[in-house]
C-alpha cells in the first residue's frame, strides 16, 4: 500500500524482542475524523503534518495504512496492580505502529490505544474521546511544564460509539513515548524463564536509554541505577508541580523515566499529601504524598528482576541491587530540594537545611489551611516583591504566613525566577472536565482554549483568571475514572 505520506518507521522492539509481542491490525473505523493534531510534536518527528491531516495520513495514524517499514503489535507485559500481581496484562487496545527517528536523531514509538481488541483485551478494545482528549492535555501540560513524558500526536474520532457507563464517542490517541519498556516489561520477560530473553530485553533498553552502558564492565546494573535516577527524578518533579499519577501500577512505570499512561491523574489543588482523586484507589495506595515510596517498591520490583544480570553468585547481585535501590531516597531528595529552591526563587544561597525547613514549614501550613498549592507559589512571589495582598488572600481570615516567611525573605529570593518556574496555569480538574464534556457534544473550541493555555503555562492572561482560579470554596472533592 502506498500510504502516500513521507513516514518511515523501524520496527526494533518487535524484531529484536519478538517473544514480547504478537503482529497485529488496528480496527479500522468507517469515518474516522481527525479531532486534534499536534503540529510541533509533528515537526519534532520530521513528519509534515499537512501530510497526516490527509485522508491517507489519518488512515496512516490509525495504522489502516502502514508506514513503510511498520509491524504492528501488541506488547506483552506483566505488573502489580494495586500491589496483586498480574503475570500476563499487555497491550489489550494497544498497539505499536514503530519506532521513528525525531529530528534529534532518537527513537521514538508511535503507538495507539483504543485501536481494538487484541489477544490481551480485558474489554472492548475501543476508548472514548474524553480520557484520549484527556491524555492529550494532561500530557502536552506536562511537556510544558518540563516533566517528562509521553506525548500524543493525535486523537481521531471513529465516529463508533463505545459502551461505557453511557454511550459515548469512540476515538484513537496516537502517542510517543521513548519507549514503552515497563517495569512490567521485565516482569514479563523473567516469568518466561529464559535468560537470554531477559538479557535481551536489558541489552534492548540501554541501547535505547543507556547507550553510553554498552559494552561497560558492568552494564545492567548501571542500567539498574540509570533508571533508579530517572524515576527519583520523574517523581521529584510530580511532587513538585502537584500531580498526582494516580495508577502507579508497575505496567504503568516506563523505563525512560516519562510519565506513562494518563489515566485517573489529577493536580492538586489544596496541598493535601493524602490526596488521591482516583475512584479506585480507596486506600490511598497511590496518594500524591505516597508517590516518591511508591515509586521505590516499583523500582524495588524492577531491581529484584534484573538479579540474574547482576551476578552469578546470589547473595552478590542482592548486595548490589540494595545499595543502587539505597540511593533512591538521596536522589529523590537532592532532585526535589533543588527544585524547591527553583520554586522559592532561592536556587543558590542559604544552607540546604535552612531552605529545607522554610519548605517545610510552609508545605505544612499549606496543608493546615488547605490552600491552594499552584497559587501560592506565584503569590508567594508577588509577596517577595512587596506585595502581599494576593498571598494573604489565600490564608483563611486573620491568619498569614508565620516565621518561616522572615527566613525566606532574609534570603533574597528572586521572584522574577520564581514566576519562571511556578506555573500560573494547570490542568484545573474543573476545566479538564468542561473541556471534555463539551468535546463529547463535539465543541471542541474548550479543548483547544484549555490546551493553548496550559501549552505556556508560565504567562498570566489577562482574561483568563477563571483558568488560574483554585477549586471554588466548600466544592466536593475531585473524583477521576479510568
Ligand atoms: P489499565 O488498567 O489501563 O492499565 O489496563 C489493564 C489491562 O486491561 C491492560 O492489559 C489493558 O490493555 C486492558 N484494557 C484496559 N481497557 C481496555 C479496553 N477498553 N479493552 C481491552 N482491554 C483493555
Ligand atoms: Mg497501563
Ligand atoms: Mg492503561
Amino acid at each position: 500500500l502506498d500510504p502516500g505520506i513521507d513516514l518511515t518507521l523501524e520496527s526494533a522492539f518487535a524484531r529484536v524482542l519478538p517473544e514480547l509481542s504478537v503482529p497485529w491490525q488496528a480496527a479500522r473505523p468507517e469515518c474516522p475524523e481527525l479531532l486534534v493534531l499536534n503540529q510541533a510534536l509533528s515537526r519534532e518527528l520530521g513528519v509534515n503534518p499537512d501530510e497526516l491531516r490527509t485522508e491517507s495520513g489519518v488512515r496512516v495514524l490509525l495504522g489502516n495504512e502502514l508506514a513503510a517499514g511498520s509491524t504492528p503489535v501488541a506488547q506483552l507485559y506483566s505488573g502489580h496492580q494495586f500491589g496483586s500481581y498480574v503475570s500476563r496484562l499487555g497491550d489489550g487496545r494497544a498497539l505499536l505502529l514503530g519506532e521513528i527517528r525525531d529530528a534529534h536523531g532518537q527513537l521514538r514509538d508511535l503507538h495507539l490505544k483504543g485501536s481494538g481488541r487484541t489477544p490481551f483485551a480485558r474489554a472492548d478494545g475501543f476508548a472514548a474521546v474524553g480520557p484520549m482528549l484527556r491524555e492529550y492535555l494532561m500530557g502536552e501540560a506536562m511537556a510544558a511544564l518540563g516533566v517528562p513524558t509521553t506525548r500524543a500526536l493525535a486523537v481521531v474520532a471513529t465516529g463508533r460509539r463505545v459502551v461505557r457507563d453511557d454511550l459515548l464517542p469512540g476515538a484513537v490517541l496516537v502517542r510517543t513515548a521513548s519507549s514503552h519498556l515497563r517495569v512490567g516489561t521485565f516482569q514479563y520477560a523473567r516469568s518466561l524463564g529464559d535468560l537470554e530473553l531477559l538479557r535481551r530485553v536489558a541489552d534492548f533498553a540501554i541501547e535505547r536509554h543507556a547507550p553510553e552502558l554498552a559494552g561497560s564492565s558492568a552494564p545492567y546494573l548501571g542500567l539498574l541505577k540509570s533508571v533508579i535516577a530517572a524515576q527519583a527524578g520523574l517523581v521529584s518533579s510530580w511532587m513538585l508541580i502537584g500531580f498526582v499519577h494516580g495508577v502507579l501500577n508497575t505496567d504503568n512505570v516506563a523505563i525512560s523515566g516519562e510519565t506513562i499512561d494518563y489515566g485517573p491523574c489529577a493536580f492538586l489543588d489544596a496541598y493535601d499529601p493524602a490526596a488521591t482523586f482516583s475512584s479506585i484507589d480507596q486506600n490511598g495506595r497511590y496518594a500524591y504524598g505516597a508517590q516518591p515510596s511508591i515509586t521505590l517498591w516499583n523500582l524495588t520490583r524492577f531491581a529484584e528482576m534484573l538479579l540474574p544480570l547482576l551476578s552469578e553468585d546470589e547473595s552478590v547481585a542482592q548486595r548490589l541491587a540494595s545499595e543502587a535501590l539505597g540511593e533512591f531516597s538521596a536522589l529523590y531528595e537532592t532532585a526535589w530540594l533543588e527544585g524547591m529552591r527553583v520554586k522559592l526563587g532561592v536556587a543558590v544561597g542559604g544552607d540546604d537545611d535552612v531552605v529545607a525547613n522554610i519548605a517545610g514549614a510552609l508545605l505544612q501550613e499549606l496543608q493546615r489551611h488547605r490552600i491552594d498549592y499552584t497559587q501560592f507559589f506565584r503569590s508567594l512571589a508577588a509577596a517577595g516583591r512587596g506585595d502581599s495582598e494576593t498571598l494573604l488572600g489565600l490564608y483563611p481570615g486573620d491568619e498569614g504566613p508565620g516565621a518561616w516567611f522572615e527566613w525566606w525573605i532574609s534570603l533574597n529570593p528572586d521572584s522574577a525566577a520564581m514566576d519562571l518556574a511556578n506555573p500560573v496555569y494547570i490542568p484545573r480538574n474543573l476545566l479538564v472536565d468542561e473541556a471534555l464534556e463539551a468535546a463529547n457534544e463535539g465543541d471542541l473550541e474548550p479543548f483547544e482554549r484549555l490546551l493553548e493555555v496550559l501549552s505556556d503555562p508560565l504567562t498570566a492572561r489577562p482574561g483568563f483568571e477563571r483558568y488560574a482560579a483554585g477549586s471554588p470554596p466548600g466544592s466536593r472533592p475531585h473524583r477521576t475514572y479510568c
